[in-house]
This record gives C-alpha cells, structure tokens and sequence, in this order.
C-alpha cells in the first residue's frame, strides 16, 4: 500500500493505494494545500518525481527534512512493484511482471532496436474483447489501471535502463480506449515539457477501433500518435477473429479514422496482424489497398506471434507475398518482427501465469 496514512488519503485526493507518481501538477497543488504546504512545493515534487525520476523521497534535496520524513512515513512515490524480470537471449528485449496493490499481475516490455528504447505499456489488468489471437484476451477482464499504474510503468522501467526511454507504445495488456481517460492523463503526462518531456509523436495509442473514443480523440485534438489494429480487410474475417468488430464494423472504423486524419493532418497507422489461411492471402492484400486507399497512413503488418491457440504463423515467402502486393501501395508499409517471442514479450502474447484466469 503505497499511501500509508489513512487520514491523508481522507484529506487529499490521493486514493491510500497510489503513490505520488500519477499525479498532475494541479493534483500536487491540491495534494500541498490539503497537507498544508506552499504551492511551489508541488513544483518541487513534480521536478523529483518526473523530471529526475528518484525512487526515494530523500533523494529530494530542496525538500526540508521534516517534510520528507513526513512523507516517508505517510506516503509513497510508486504504486507497482516489480515481481519478476526476464531477458531475451540476445538482451534486446526486457519483460517486467508487476504486482499492483490488490494482487493483480501486469506485464509491460522494453526493447532496443538501433537508437530506439521502446517501452510497451498496460493499459488495464487483462481484457473483454476477447480477440480470438491474443494471449491477454484469456486472462478475461479483471479492471482498468489507474494513471499512476500506468506511469509507474514507464517510471521503473527506466529506473532499471541505462539509456533514455525514447518511445512509448500503448499496446500491452488492454484496450486503451476502453479506460481513456486515465491513458490521455498518463500520456500528457510522459508528454509534460517539465517533466519526463517525451515528444508527442514518440507516444502511440493503439486501438482495437472504439469508434467513439476515436471520434473524442479527434475533437480533443489530441497530438500523441493513433494506431489501429485493423487484422482484416473485410468485416465478415474480422467480425471473425475480432468480436468487437460487430459493434464497430470496418466501414464506420475506417470512415472514423479518415476524419481523424482530416481534422489533425497526423497520418494513422494500421496493425495487421497475419495468420496463416486466415487474413494472409492475396485478395486480403488487394483488398486491403482498395479499402485504404487515398488515406495518408502508414501499414505495419506484425507476423503473428503463436500462443497456445488455434492460430499460426504464415510462412516467410506467404509473407513476402502479401508484403509485395502492397509494395506499390500509396501508404508505407514495414514488416514488424516482434521482438521478444522467446520471453512471450512480443505483440498478442502478454498474459500473466500469475493472474488467475476468469
Ligand atoms: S488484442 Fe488488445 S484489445 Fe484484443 S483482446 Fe488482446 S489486449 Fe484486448
């Protein structure tokens, strides 16, 4: 339990299960008032909790002592704790499994890739929508993570990396835009200028497509990159291996999308997830183009990454075959190898042994 005294969680708008990280700037205001210290000693927390990123209140030199013992003893700068770490063979790609203060377990995962340090975050414990490929989808859903969750996240997993953090992806366990609130709070949090200062464009929200949490994020205007895992060219396959997609079918998704693109100018991207015999032939492909044809995006198309299920990985040259037909395409297309599938840390693949399952 991160906030140990029950009456200050009372007093202020701290829950007595989050640490400090995850806070705003205006909730630290809010958090000195009810404590009875001055406004700029909000400032000074959010400088030591995002900006230096200490892991210890003592560490907060321009803090009076007594006030960082009061701290120490009433509340906490993180909620998580780490629980265990793995390491892919070639120490590319990290895995964390973190522990929350109610017993749930959650994964994310750090991956080098030339100057790129990447981190993938989780956004809930599990999830509903049951995506027929994905490993977390049989976790079912336990409950959304809260903002300092979702920043303790990041904060302890660049605690442990020696080089600077430079891109975030919200793609682990969860879909963002089921708990959207709280994923908007964390990334303006990465994003804040005085604080961890990651670019917007070096934050992506990635969606399974909740047409309304789309629609809200283009009339929020807001700047952090939007990806959508797309996994079909035609409803029926992906109404098929992604139930939501009954609820929001590919026309209005796509047509969502394209006034997302209209109204801010930032170019989608696209998931494509491929599964042998499933969506990885050659009319997939042309359809494919057809259906985003004219709407500046960008194509990942992610070779599947098998867990224990039904479904399986195509073959090299099927996917050359479906990369091939798209070379001439008016969008850019990248092949994504997931890093990490020794460890289960690859896309579709994070779920927890410790979590019990629904
Ligand atoms: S792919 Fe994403 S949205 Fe679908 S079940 Fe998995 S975590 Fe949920």
């Amino acid at each position: 339990m991160a906030t140990k005294n029950t009456n200050l969680a009372n007093k202020s708008n701290l829950s007595d299960k989050s640490g400090l990280a995850g806070l705003s700037l205006a909730d630290l205001v809010e958090f000195c008032r009810v404590v009875d210290q001055p406004r700029y000693r909000a400032e000074q927390l959010y400088y030591w909790l995002y900006t230096k990123q200490v892991a210890d209140f003592d560490a907060m030199t321009n803090i009076p002592k007594s006030f960082r013992a009061w701290l120490a003893e009433n509340a906490a700068i993180n909620s998580l704790t780490q629980h265990r770490l793995t390491v892919s063979d070639d120490g590319s790609t990290t895995k964390l499994l973190f522990q929350t203060h109610d017993g749930n377990f959650i994964e994310s995962v750090l991956m080098h890739e030339g100057g790129r340090v990447t981190v993938c975050l989780s956004t809930q414990v599990g999830c509903k929508l049951d995506c027929q490929f994905c490993a977390t989808a049989q976790m079912g859903f336990h409950r959304n993570l809260s903002v300092g969750e979702i920043i303790d996240q990041f904060l302890l997993l660049q605690r442990r990396e020696r080089r600077r953090i430079t891109n975030v992806v919200f793609m682990g366990m969860g879909e963002p835009f089921l708990n959207y609130q709280r994923v908007v709070d964390a990334a303006h949090l990465l994003n804040g200028q005085d604080g961890i200062n990651l670019g917007a464009r070096k934050i992506t929200i990635s969606t399974v497509g909740i047409i309304p949490a789309i629609r809200r994020f283009t009339a929020e205007r807001q700047r952090f990159k939007l990806a959508i895992s797309l996994n079909a060219s035609d409803q029926p396959t992906r109404q098929r291996i992604m139930p939501i997609a009954r609820e929001f079918p590919l026309p209005e998704l796509l047509a969502a999308v394209s006034d997302y693109y209209q109204a801010t100018r930032n170019r989608p991207t696209f998931e494509y997830v491929l599964l042998a015999g499933i969506n990885d032939d050659a009319d997939s492909a042309r359809r494919l183009v057809d259906k985003i044809d004219g709407l500046p995006c960008k194509v990942n198309l992610i070779p599947y990454n098998e867990i224990n299920g039904p479904y399986r990985r195509p073959t090299d040259d099927t996917i050359e075959a479906f990369t091939e037909l798209l070379y001439n395409a008016p969008f850019t297309v990248t092949v994504r190898w997931s890093k990490g599938t020794g460890i289960k840390a690859g896309c579709g693949q994070l779920a927890t042994e410790n979590q019990p399952r629904d």
